[in-house]
């Protein structure tokens, strides 16, 4: 087929789904083009921008017709920020996305039948260009439920962590990154800048507040960034691999209202550290933790391997539906606090504990999952590959008088078969891997296991998809999956799958 438009080109497009990124999806002459910012259901004008063999890029010039679903997005720096991609969508039809985007990957990963789970037209649509092939509604027989998703009343400053890349800006001037540098190394009035990469790219832009960030950890970044700038403390040039300070990140308790600074350097030493320590302690009376981890590596992971306590504790500690958690520098603990409660409460329903089963929480941080469960449930045995995380699951039980769970550092796919050697026989796993999804060799044992259910806990549908249809094929069937509402504004989706053995194979 030959391309029907060029770079350049201004054309006229429908709008006929989103993409797992949030961006429209427009079709010129059976031609499929990208075009962030449009919605579903509107008619744009809009430029090639590049042009692919399956599909090219637009930018939104106009709307000819504008969706129901649009509203004006409060943040003033939304359209730079790559953080939040749904910001220009009603809240509610952000919720019907998700749900959509869920069913979508059920149906066309999956291969699963979806009860009612009938397309709104708000629907992924794959690059290819093909949209979903209707597998849902009334075919044949029950299918799996996907409830609406779950969303927040106040979908704003839910954000528990902030972690901002640091870069250098001349004094006078505002905003990008590079212009605190002469040769690589900062220039002379310089200050640091924070805040987030704009979109698509790695310039550092500044950032004062952001509107799904708590508020207190916005004003701890601002603490930050202004002392060291006072104190001449240089920020980390990716170009150079000179310069210190590469992240700060901010994590405040919802609940206990305990703060934790985390400087990440490129180098050991800190110049001037007991005034820089001082002066964010003075300026955030709630800080509990300053740590420093060191990161000297080429990379864009956030975390080095090397942290250590600058001041106070090594921890701070929050409360999810009244256990506490003690939760260190380079631990996972979710994001979204209210939402965490609702999911974590859905994952114990749907275990379906009486007080008697072996449970096993595979991936399971800091023992959150696992002490909600462990609440209900006979025993818990928990595995993580974070070696501090384990140590902080230890200490979150003991914590909370919880005295029937227990915790190993290791692979899950690894550690879980060894257990199985060991005469462990689980009633449920819960699984909540990362976005990779669960290994090959986990989803064997599951299956050699047996359990009666497995909850999944998942941050990625498509990879959630790929292993329920590993699961069906060895004899569970998927009876119904709720979409939770953890990142507002964002296109991530979470969701909390029930799984049951069906008694076959195949
Ligand atoms: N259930 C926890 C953590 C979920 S995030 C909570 O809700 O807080 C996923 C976790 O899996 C992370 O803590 C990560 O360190 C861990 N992880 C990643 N790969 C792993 C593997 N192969 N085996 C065990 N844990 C793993």
């Amino acid at each position: 087929m030959s391309i029907p438009v060029s770079k350049n080109d201004i054309v006229t497009t429908d709008i006929i789904g989103l993409t797992h990124d949030g961006e429209g999806v427009g079709r010129v002459d059976g031609f499929t083009l990208f075009i962030q910012g449009a919605l579903p259901g509107e008619r744009v004008l809009a430029k090639v921008l590049k042009v692919k063999k399956q599909y090219g890029y637009a930018k939104l010039l106009e709307m000819i017709t504008t969706s129901p679903d649009r509203v004006a997005a409060p943040c003033e720096i939304y359209k730079q920020c790559g953080g939040c991609q749904l910001q220009h969508m009603d809240y509610a039809a952000q919720l019907r996305w998700k749900r959509q985007h869920v069913i979508d990957n059920l149906e066309r990963i999956g291969k699963l039948k979806v009860t009612g789970g009938k397309s709104d037209g708000a629907g992924e649509v794959l690059a290819e260009g093909r949209s979903a092939d209707g597998l849902s509604g009334s075919e044949a027989g029950p299918g799996v439920i996907v409830h609406d998703t779950l969303g927040m009343d106040e979908p704003w400053r839910y954000r528990n962590k902030a972690q901002v890349p640091i870069g250098m800006a001349m004094a006078a001037l505002d905003g990008g990154a590079d212009g605190g540098y002469v040769d690589g190394t900062p220039a002379e009035g310089s200050r640091l800048v924070g805040g987030f990469y704009a979109r698509g790219s790695h310039r550092i832009i500044d950032m004062d507040a952001c509107l799904i960030q708590h508020e207190r950890n916005d004003e701890a970044v601002r603490i930050v960034k202004r002392i060291g700038s006072e104190l001449g403390v240089t920020a980390y040039d990716e170009e150079s691999g000179g310069g210190l300070l590469r992240h700060v990140v901010v994590r405040i308790g919802f609940v206990s209202d305990e703060t934790m600074v985390v400087l990440v350097t490129n180098g050991k030493k800190i110049p001037q550290v007991e005034r820089w320590v001082e002066g964010i302690r003075a300026a955030l009376p709630n800080v509990k933790s300053i740590v420093q981890n060191i990161n000297m590596k080429k990379t864009n992971v956030i975390f080095g391997d090397e942290t250590k306590v600058l001041w106070g504790n090594e921890v701070i500690y929050d409360e999810l539906d009244g256990i506490r958690f003690a939760i260190s520098a380079r631990s996972f603990y979710q994001v979204n606090p209210a939402q965490t409660v609702a999911l974590y409460r859905k994952a114990v329903e749907y275990a379906g504990l009486t007080g008697k089963e072996t449970v096993i929480d595979a991936y399971c941080g800091i023992g959150t999952i696992s002490l909600f469960l462990a609440r209900q449930a006979g025993q818990v045995y928990g595995v993580e590959i974070v070696p501090e995380a384990i140590e902080d699951a230890k200490r979150n039980a003991v914590l909370n008088g919880i005295d029937n769970a227990s915790f190993e550092a290791g692979l899950a796919e690894v550690v879980i078969p060894r257990w199985r050697e060991e005469g462990i026989v689980p009633d449920v796993i819960v699984v909540d891997p990362p976005r990779k999804g669960c290994d090959q060799a986990l989803l064997d044992t599951i299956l050699k296991m047996r359990p009666e259910r497995v909850v999944y806990v998942s941050c990625n549908p498509s990879t959630l998809a790929r292993d329920l249809r590993v699961l069906e094929d060895g004899g569970y069937r998927t009876v119904e999956v709720q979409p939770v509402d953890m990142f507002p504004h964002t296109v991530h989706v979470e969701s909390v799958a029930l799984l049951v053995w069906n008694g076959t194979e195949g």
